[in-house]
C-alpha cells in the first residue's frame, strides 16, 4: 500500500495518507447542531486511519439544505463544529466541511420555502420548480458561502469543500438544461461558471490565500445535453486559476439516469472521470465513487489516474479500513456492498444513515466498543446464515464460546441466492468476510449437521450448551393455487441456486424484489458475455445497434406477475429505478394488478381488471414470498432456560434488521 498510504499535501494542508472520507449525507444533526452521534461517527474513522475527512454536506443557509443537516449558518453551530474538529484531530485526522447548497434540490417541504436554482426549471428529483433566483439573492448566496468558510475556519477546520457537483445550486448554474438565464450569469459556459467562481473567489478572499480549498465537481453531468469531462474539465482549470487546491471528482447528477452507486456499478468504473480532470490541472485530484477496497484505491493511484482515493461507504461499513489495510490485513475489512439499503436508501426515507454490514454505524455513541461479558457462556448457533454468523461474530468478541451447526456444506445462507443476479455479486463478499471473521475468532463451524430438538437438547443436557440461537432463516412460500398434474413449478430460490428451466416462455410468479431478481438473472442467459462484447466492438464486427440487441435479448421471453400495482415495490428507493430500467432493457413483460389463478401445461390461467386469459408458460417460478422456518425454535421453547431466535427465523426481513438483530441480541447478556 505504498501510495495510498504514504503522506501527501492539499495546498498548505498535510495529510498522512491519500484517504479521503468523501461527504455522506448522515442526517444526525436533526436541528443542524454537532451532538455526540456526529462526533463519536467521525471519532471512529479517524481512529481507523483515514486521512482526511470531509463532513457534509453542512447547510450554508436555510433554503438550500437537507434534513438532518449539520449547520454552518450560524455562530451558536461554532462550539460544537469545534468540539468535532479536536475530536478528530486529537486521532490524528484532517477535517474540512462540505459547503452545501442544494437549490432546486431542496424540498420546499423541509425548508418551508420554495427552492431557488438559476432557472424556473422543475426538479424530477423533487417534483418542484423552483424560484429564479434575482441578482440580489444569487449575491446573498454568495455571501452565506463566505460566512460558512469563515465559521469553518474559526470551528479550527483544516479548510473547506465547495460543492458544485451532483446537480446542486453550483452545477445548476453550470448546466445549460438548468440555466437559461440571459443576464451575466448564463449564456456560454465561461458565462454558466460565473456563479460558481465568484463563490470561489469571494471564500477565497474571505479565509486567505493559505486555507485550503477544495471544490467537488461532476466528472461527466451522465445528463443528456448537460456537460461531459471536456466542460467539466474547463471548469477545472478555472477553478485552478481561482485558487482551489483540490478538486474532488465524483459522478453525475442525482437524476441522472447512469447508476453511479448501486452494486451493479464495477468498482472502479469512474476512476476515468478524475483520470480526465488530473490531465486538465496541475492541483491535485481526489477518485471517488465505488472505490471499495483498498487494493482497487493503490491500483488507481499507481496508474496516475489521481492523487488521493475517496471513499464513504466502505467507511461506513468498516471505520478501520485504512489501519488494516495499512498492516496488511486487508481481509479482515468488513466490506461495503454498495447495496445502499442502510445509507442512500435510509437518507431518502429521510432516515438517518445507518449500514447494512455494519450495525455499529451512526451508534457509536450510544455503544461503544463491544465490551466482555461478565460470564462466559457456551452457545449453539442453528444456522451459518448471515444472522447466525453476526451473531456469532460479536458473541465471540465478548467472550463467549460459540458452535454453529450448519444444515449444508457452506456458510452464508442467502447471501448466495441474493448474490445470483445480474450486478449483485457484492453479496457473496460479506458472506466470505463474516466467514472468515468466525473463523478467526475461533468460533467452531460444523457444517451438514442435521440439528434435531433431540440432538440439541442433548447437547444441552451434557452441559456442552448453556444457550442456544436459532437463525435457521426462511423458505420459499408455495401459494394454493390448482397445479396441473405433470407441469413442473420452480421456487425462485432453486432458479437462483442454478436450477435450470425448461423452455423459452418463463413466468414468474411474484414481482417483488425476488421476482424481479430472478427475472435479470434469467434474462441475461443466452446474451453477450463481456469478453465477446469487447472483442466484437474493438474490431468493429457489428454495429452498435446489433451489439446492444445482442447485449439485451437473451434466449428467454420473461414475464413477472405481480397481484399488487407496482413492480419492485420493497427494493430500495436508490436500487429500484435501475433494476426496473433493466427489466425494461430486457424487454422483460411485467404486468401487475394480475393474479395467478391456475397453473396448466399450456401456460397460466391469470385474471386483470375482472378478465381471464390464458398466458403461454413452458416454465413457471414461484416468487411469492417466504414464512420463518421457526420449528426448532417451537419444539425447544420451555426446555431449556436460554433459548432465542434470530433473523427471517424470526421472521422474514431484510438482511439489514436481521444482521442489526443479531448483534443486538450477542451484546444483551
Ligand atoms: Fe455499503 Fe450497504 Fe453499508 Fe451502504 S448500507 S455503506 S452500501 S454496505
Amino acid at each position: 500500500m505504498s501510495i495510498l498510504f504514504s503522506p501527501a499535501q492539499i495546498g498548505t494542508l498535510q495529510l498522512h495518507n491519500r484517504l479521503v472520507m468523501t461527504p455522506m449525507h448522515l442526517g444526525y444533526s436533526p436541528k443542524g447542531e454537532v451532538n455526540d452521534q456526529l462526533i463519536e461517527f467521525y471519532r471512529a474513522r479517524a481512529l481507523g486511519g483515514v486521512g482526511l475527512i470531509i463532513v457534509g454536506g453542512c447547510g450554508i443557509d436555510r433554503i438550500g439544505n437537507a434534513f438532518g443537516m449539520t449547520q454552518l449558518d450560524d455562530d451558536r453551530f461554532i462550539p460544537g463544529l469545534r468540539r468535532l474538529v479536536e475530536a478528530v484531530h486529537a486521532e490524528g485526522a484532517k477535517i474540512v466541511p462540505q459547503l452545501y447548497q442544494a437549490g432546486r434540490y431542496a424540498h420546499s417541504a423541509m425548508t418551508g420555502q420554495p427552492s431557488v436554482a438559476p432557472s424556473p426549471i422543475p426538479s424530477r428529483l423533487t417534483g418542484q420548480t423552483p424560484v429564479e433566483l434575482t441578482e440580489e439573492k444569487i449575491i446573498e448566496i454568495i455571501a452565506s458561502f463566505v460566512s460558512a468558510a469563515k465559521r469553518a475556519q474559526k470551528a479550527g477546520f483544516d479548510g473547506v469543500e465547495i460543492l458544485a457537483s451532483a446537480g446542486y445550486l453550483i452545477s445548476q448554474f453550470l448546466s445549460p438544461l438548468t440555466n437559461q438565464r440571459t443576464d451575466r450569469y448564463g449564456g456560454d459556459l465561461q458565462a454558466r461558471m460565473t456563479f460558481g467562481l465568484e463563490v470561489v473567489e469571494a471564500v477565497r478572499g474571505a479565509v486567505g490565500s493559505n486555507y485550503p480549498i477544495i471544490v467537488r465537481v461532476a466528472g461527466n453531468d451522465f445528463m443528456p445535453g448537460s456537460h461531459t469531462n471536456t466542460e467539466s474539465r474547463a471548469f477545472c482549470q478555472a477553478l485552478e486559476k481561482a485558487g482551489v487546491n483540490a478538486i474532488n471528482v465524483t459522478g453525475g447528477w442525482h437524476e441522472t439516469p447512469v447508476p453511479q452507486l448501486t452494486m451493479n456499478v464495477p468498482p472502479g468504473a469512474y476512476a476515468y472521470l478524475a483520470s480526465g480532470i488530473k490531465q486538465a490541472v496541475s492541483i491535485p485530484v481526489i477518485a471517488c465513487n465505488r472505490i471499495n477496497t483498498p487494493e482497487l484505491a493503490e491500483e488507481i493511484l499507481e496508474e496516475g489516474k489521481a492523487d488521493f482515493i475517496g471513499m464513504a461507504r466502505p467507511l461506513l461499513a468498516d471505520p478501520e479500513l485504512p489501519n488494516k489495510a495499512m498492516s496488511g490485513h486487508s481481509e479482515k475489512i468488513r466490506p461495503c456492498i454498495g447495496c445502499n439499503q442502510g445509507c442512500l436508501d435510509y437518507v431518502f426515507r429521510m432516515k438517518p444513515t445507518s449500514c447494512l454490514v455494519n450495525a455499529e454505524a451512526g451508534r457509536e455513541a450510544e455503544l461503544g466498543p463491544i465490551s466482555h461479558s461478565e460470564k462466559t457462556q457456551q452457545i449453539l448457533v442453528i444456522g451459518a446464515g448471515a444472522a447466525g454468523m453476526e451473531f456469532a461474530r460479536v458473541a465471540t468478541i465478548r467472550g463467549h464460546q460459540v458452535t454453529i451447526w450448519e444444515g449444508s456444506e457452506q456458510s452464508g445462507g442467502q447471501l448466495a441466492l441474493a448474490a445470483a443476479p445480474p450486478g449483485r455479486r457484492d453479496f457473496l463478499n460479506l458472506g466470505t468476510y463474516l466467514t472468515n471473521a468466525c473463523l478467526e475468532l475461533g468460533v467452531i463451524t460444523q457444517y451438514n449437521v442435521k440439528a434435531t430438538p433431540e440432538n440439541i437438547l442433548s447437547a444441552v443436557q451434557r452441559g456442552d450448551f448453556n444457550r442456544v440461537v436459532i437463525a435457521t432463516g426462511a423458505r420459499p412460500i408455495t401459494p394454493s393455487i390448482p397445479i396441473e398434474e405433470g407441469v413442473e413449478v420452480l421456487q425462485a430460490w432453486d432458479v437462483l441456486a442454478g436450477h435450470s428451466i425448461p423452455g423459452e416462455n418463463v413466468m414468474i410468479v411474484g414481482g417483488g424484489a425476488v421476482g424481479v431478481e430472478t427475472a435479470l438473472y434469467l434474462a441475461e442467459s443466452g446474451t453477450l458475455d463481456n469478453e465477446t462484447l469487447r472483442f466484437l466492438m474493438l474490431q468493429h464486427a457489428e454495429t452498435e445497434k446489433e451489439l446492444y440487441r445482442l447485449l439485451t435479448q437473451g434466449n428467454k421471453k420473461i414475464t413477472v406477475l405481480e397481484m399488487a400495482k407496482g413492480i419492485g415495490r420493497d427494493i430500495g428507493p436508490s436500487t429500484r429505478w435501475s433494476m426496473l430500467a433493466d427489466l425494461k432493457r430486457h424487454r422483460v413483460n411485467c404486468m401487475d394488478e394480475t393474479k395467478l389463478l391456475e397453473v396448466r401445461a399450456d401456460g397460466v390461467l391469470v385474471e386483470s381488471a375482472g378478465t381471464q386469459k390464458v398466458l403461454p408458460a413452458d416454465s413457471v417460478i414461484l416468487a411469492v414470498g417466504s414464512c420463518s422456518q421457526n420449528e426448532l425454535y417451537q419444539a425447544l421453547q420451555g426446555k431449556m432456560e436460554y433459548l432465542s431466535i434470530i433473523g427471517d427465523a424470526a421472521q422474514p426481513r431484510k438482511a439489514l434488521d436481521a444482521i442489526h438483530e443479531a448483534y443486538t441480541e450477542a451484546i444483551k447478556f
